[in-house]
């Protein structure tokens, strides 16, 4: 039976607004996601889920059914791009596994959002509404009014924004809070696996380092194809997904890389884009009976591949507390937001660090060659225990 009186509104039916919608739905409260799509232009490229966003999604009970279509990688390994020279390898596979209780994996963002919208779909307190794009938000009453472009209109206890990087409800909870360009754009492309030159056939995370510019590749669609993301530091500030790109722009920022380092950004065709911009970690995630989550609270640079993860922790989490503080929203989302800052602006500055060692040049690329290839593969694993031995947190 659906709980009264806390129906919660959550604009945006991206990762962690449909992941809100089932954890809230398998406690028994009921939801409506307003979403600006129809749910039918959900492209994207793949998405790497560690175990800490699988064990999230194996509590929401969402994982048997992304698992046909996602991979086990069985390892990391870290190239240097300029000499081709393998440097480390984190192992995954059975020893993550082992290690963490949950898998790791990754997958085509389509899929992990086909199954979280097919469970949202399958629970009877949980109401999509695809073409619900929010313009507007009252929160004046007792009640959240949300307002669509077209004059439609969803009432609700609390309303949870979860309407991703460029988020229209940000503004509401930090006005003064600005997205800013980080100079640098990702590249994306999937070819099939078959007949690829080694390494790049290996069931692995392939990761290529290189001053102001880096590679990663990895299987998805069940193994069938391999997602290749690059990031380049230059290019231009553009909103959304999926802009069209020049392999010769591309191609130009990996001039110095050897030609067995490059060749598999040769061979990918049908290039898209999407400009990296970053954000200062926020004071506060909530206002009163409004809430942000996932990317629209705190947006994350690639470079960790934690972006999805984070937003699937902040649903159980919200869940939780919401649950926690029936028919006191205010309250539920104080201490959702007191859980989850400094846990993702932990990852927010992680993850820039990261992006910087990754372009490192000169001498410190090759110290930091030097420390990779140092590190014993078991150390390599356990310097992302913070990572991905993170439990849900408990309101
Ligand atoms: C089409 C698409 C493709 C993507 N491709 C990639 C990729 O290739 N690589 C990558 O790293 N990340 C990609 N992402 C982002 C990635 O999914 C998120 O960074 C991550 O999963 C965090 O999830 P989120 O729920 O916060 O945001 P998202 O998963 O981005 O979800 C936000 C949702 O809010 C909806 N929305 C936005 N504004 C409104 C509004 N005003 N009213 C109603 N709904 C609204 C959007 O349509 C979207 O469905 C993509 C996102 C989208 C929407």
């Amino acid at each position: 039976m659906p709980k009264q009186g806390e129906r919660v509104l959550i604009a945006g039916g991206g990762i962690g607004g449909l992941a809100a919608a089932i954890a809230l739905g398998r406690r028994g409260i009921e939801s409506e996601v307003l979403e600006r799509s129809r749910f039918t232009e959900e492209t994207g490229a793949g998405i790497q889920l560690g175990p800490n966003a699988t064990r999230a999604l194996k509590a929401l009970g969402v994982l048997e059914a992304i698992e046909p279509h996602a991979f086990r990688p069985e390892a990391i390994w870290i190239y240097d791009g300029l000499s081709g020279r393998r440097l480390a390898s984190v192992p995954l596979g059975r020893h993550a596994e082992d290690r963490y209780g949950a898998p790791y994996l990754t997958l085509h963002r389509a899929d992990l959002h086909a199954g979280l919208r097919a469970a949202a779909e399958s629970l009877g307190p949980v109401t999509l509404r695809p073409g619900f794009d929010v313009t507007a938000i009252d929160a004046q009453g007792a009640d959240v009014l949300a307002r669509g472009v077209d004059g439609s209109e969803a009432k609700g206890a609390s309303l949870i924004g979860a309407d991703g990087l460029w988020s229209t409800l940000r503004p509401l909870i930090m006005p003064e809070a600005s997205l800013r360009f980080t100079g640098a754009t990702a590249w994306r492309a999937r070819l099939p696996r078959g007949n690829l030159p080694a390494p790049f056939d290996a069931a692995v995370v392939g990761l290529w380092l290189g001053p102001r510019s880096h590679l990663v590749h990895y299987p998805v669609r069940g193994g069938d194809d391999l997602n290749v993301v690059a990031v380049t530091e230059g290019g231009a500030e553009r909103q959304g997904w999926n802009q069209s790109g020049s392999a010769e722009t591309l191609l130009s920022s990996f001039t110095r890389w050897t030609k067995d380092s490059k060749s598999l950004l040769e061979r990918a065709a049908g290039w898209r884009s999407w400009s990296l911009y970053r954000l200062t970690p926020l004071r506060r995630f909530s206002v009163g009976r409004i809430a942000l989550l996932g990317d629209a609270a705190h947006p994350v640079l690639p470079y960790l591949a934690q972006g999805a993860a984070l937003a699937i922790e902040d649903a159980v989490t919200l869940a939780a507390c919401i649950d926690a503080w029936q028919g006191d929203p205010p309250q539920a989302f104080r201490r959702y937001e007191a859980l989850r800052r400094p846990r993702a602006a932990r990852v927010q500055r992680q993850s820039r660090r990261f992006g910087r060692i990754y372009h490192l040049s000169g001498g410190l690329r090759l110290a930091r060659n030097l420390v990779l290839e140092r590190r014993s593969e078991a150390a390599a694993l356990q310097r992302f225990d913070w990572l991905y031995r993170h439990e849900d947190q408990r309101p």
